[in-house]
């Protein structure tokens, strides 16, 4: 049986937080894939299209992880790929009541479609439970150094971004 996962987010930017649940990911399932989509009513720093290229740079390599993007509903973009598990990560408690609420409102959905869809919860490495993409936008916008937070790719669009 292929286990797929989907991994979404709006990923603006890819962190290594984010990496890091992507390798966790692909640990336990046959493949995972990143799929990158709009915030609901929020603006993002970067276009959809440019948040692919980030991820998809970041993981180049990595065998059974791809990158995609998606409109829509999460549970029809998921059975489209017949996929069994989301995979989101859990940094700290503040993420868990809005995380809970989501994955009960997919599983209904899911399950009024005929499937089962379950979400599958991955804490990062500590040294990243503080990071964020907000974050790291913020302290790029104050010239502070954020090598450490994202990959260079990102770093770079980041700082012409920014200027
Ligand atoms: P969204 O807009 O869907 O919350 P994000 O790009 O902010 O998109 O996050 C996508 C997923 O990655 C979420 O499950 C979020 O909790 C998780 N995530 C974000 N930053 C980190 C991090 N530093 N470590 C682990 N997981 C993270």
């Amino acid at each position: 049986m292929n286990r797929i996962a989907i991994y979404p987010g709006s990923f603006d930017p890819v962190t290594h937080g984010h990496l890091d649940i992507v390798r966790r990911a692909a640990g336990i399932f046959d493949s995972v894939i990143v799929a990158v989509t709009d915030p609901g009513g929020k603006k993002t720093l970067f276009p959809l299209r440019e948040r692919v290229e980030l991820f998809g740079k970041a993981v180049r390599g990595w065998p059974r992880v791809s990158v995609q993007s998606f409109k829509g509903l999460l549970v029809d973009y998921a059975t489209e790929k017949k996929a069994c598990a989301i995979v989101r990560g859990l940094r700290a408690v503040s993420d868990f009541e809005y995380e809970f609420q989501m994955a009960l409102m997919n599983r209904h959905l899911s399950k009024r479609r005929g499937s089962s869809l379950e979400t599958v919860y991955m804490m990062p490495d500590e040294s990243y439970t503080y990071l964020s993409s907000s974050l790291v936008k913020e302290v790029a916008r104050l010239k502070g150094d954020i090598d450490h937070f994202v990959p260079p790719a990102v770093c770079t669009a980041l700082k012409k971004y920014i200027k």
